[in-house]
């Protein structure tokens, strides 16, 4: 082959075979605390707690809009405490616009209904409404913990985490004995397992009075006394709450070689918490203000007050232009946006759904796309060649391991991110993300190389 040839080749080998020993063990420590990370922000409150717990070890305090701050200031905005914005003050300020990283700490998982607690021929239960796109099947017969807030009758808040540690009570969503299963097994896989199916195991002790009379619904009243005795909340205070059931497994290496990640809750995780770092470990003060935002809602369609369809991230970079005496919209037009959420990895026992010329591999490095959207690019905020060619740029001078890819074969489905709503704000925006296998399965799985890459990709694009 020429030389011109071997130029023109597109690099698509594993990273694996394109890196240096020594940043292999760098991303593999770097993973180590990422999974840390993973179990202790198994929720969006959770991971919000997590972060600015990180931030504030870092220097970030509290942002305060009426403060003009200096270059080099880290400030953090905690929305609701379910989402967070996080910047560091740039040399030029926001002057020149600012740079975002926007991911999402939100996952699919069970919630639970406002009035949820039942009992039925002597077990008590809970009733769900799941949350974002998942295979309900896959949610039976599968430990799982309770994690959320409570507010009380007098206001007062109460949080709960019940299932994590060794010695705690876990739960779980039954199904049916395959010895049973002759009508269940011939239904489509979606209907298989229905949402009202998706009820919650949490006892199977009645209540006893001390004189041994009757109580009525005492299998329900029994975990109500234990709610109360506990965490003194009485059964009217579940319509005041966000419950949330996730699975109780621990992120873990996979495979002979520990080279990948299991986990609950990938996405988005696995590009919130390199977004997180590459901020808090930034070498310099950046010449444009950085801005990383953990958001929440993605997975239910980023609507609400705390997604990214909300006004949030546009005021708050509206605080940051009329401290500089600068209009938002000037600000805003300059600014530019990675949008960084998961993609699918090519799995190799359904590789019919990929298109493999154009899809992603597990340990090619940190997933770039163009486009996402379903159909004919239905509902897809579609990066210029421009910003493409510049953040490609970036990532190729600064030894970012990347590769391009679709989600998957044109027509089979399709997806989208928050990218379309920042680049609604006239923000030049492109998605950027980690391949996952089983994604919004409960146990996902990442390479750890493209969690490393996603993290240099951020750190990159902020310090250019
Ligand atoms: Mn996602
Ligand atoms: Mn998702």
């Amino acid at each position: 082959m020429s030389d011109f040839a071997n130029e023109v080749t597109l690099d698509r080998s594993n990273a694996y075979l394109r890196l240096e020993e020594k940043e292999i063990e760098t991303a593999y420590d770097f993973c180590e605390d990422y999974k840390f990370f993973l179990d202790h922000s198994k929720t969006e409150r959770e991971a919000v707690s997590t972060s600015i717990e990180i931030a504030v070890k870092n220097g970030f305090e509290p942002f305060d809009p009426l403060k003009k701050y200096a270059p080099g200031a880290k400030v953090y905005l905690n929305n609701r405490g379910k989402s967070v914005i996080f910047s560091v003050i740039g040399k030029n300020g926001a002057k020149n616009g600012v740079r975002i990283a926007a991911a999402h700490i939100d996952s699919p998982r069970i919630d639970l209904k406002p009035m949820p607690l039942y009992e039925k021929n002597e077990l008590a239960l809970l009733k769900t409404h799941y949350y974002g796109g998942i295979k309900k099947y896959q949610w039976t017969a599968l430990p799982l913990s309770m994690h959320g807030v409570v507010i009380k009758r007098n206001g007062e808040k109460v949080e709960i985490s019940i299932g994590e540690n060794s010695d705690d009570p876990q739960f779980c969503i039954t199904d049916l004995l395959p010895h049973l299963s002759q009508e269940q097994s011939v239904k489509t896989l979606g209907k298989a397992i229905e949402g009202e199916d998706l009820n919650i195991l949490v006892g199977s002790r009645p209540y006893r009075e001390d004189d041994e009379e009757k109580v009525e619904k005492a299998y329900k009243l029994n975990i109500l006394k234990i709610l109360n005795d506990r965490y003194g909340i009485e059964e009217e205070d579940l319509i005041s709450a966000e419950i949330e059931f996730v699975p109780t497994l621990k992120a873990s290496d996979i495979g002979f070689d520990r080279s990948m990640i299991g986990s609950y809750g990938h996405d988005d995780r696995v590009c919130a918490y390199p977004a997180l770092m590459a901020m808090m470990n930034l070498e310099e003060i950046p010449d444009q203000t950085a801005v990383t935002v953990l958001t929440d809602k993605e997975e239910t369609g980023s609507d609400g007050n705390t997604g990214l369809n909300s006004a949030y991230l546009a005021y708050f970079i509206e605080d940051l232009a009329q401290a500089e005496g600068l209009a938002v919209r000037h600000v805003l037009s300059k600014s530019k946006c990675l949008s960084a959420d998961v993609t699918a990895a090519l799995d190799p026992t359904y590789e019919r759904a990929y298109e493999p010329m154009n899809s992603c591999y597990i340990n090619r490095g940190v997933g770039v796309c163009k486009y996402t959207g379903s159909r004919g690019k239905g509902a897809t905020s579609d990066a210029s060649a421009e910003f493409v060619g510049e953040v490609r740029k970036i990532f190729n001078d600064n030894g970012v391991i990347w590769q391009m890819g679709e989600l998957g074969r044109v027509d089979l489905g399709g997806g989208g991110t928050v990218a379309k709503y920042i680049a609604n704000l006239n923000v030049d925006v492109i998605d950027v993300g980690v391949p996952v296998l089983s994604m919004h399965a409960p146990f996902e799985i990442v390479g750890k190389l493209d969690v490393y890459m996603a993290y240099k990709g951020f750190k990159a694009f902020f310090e250019v």
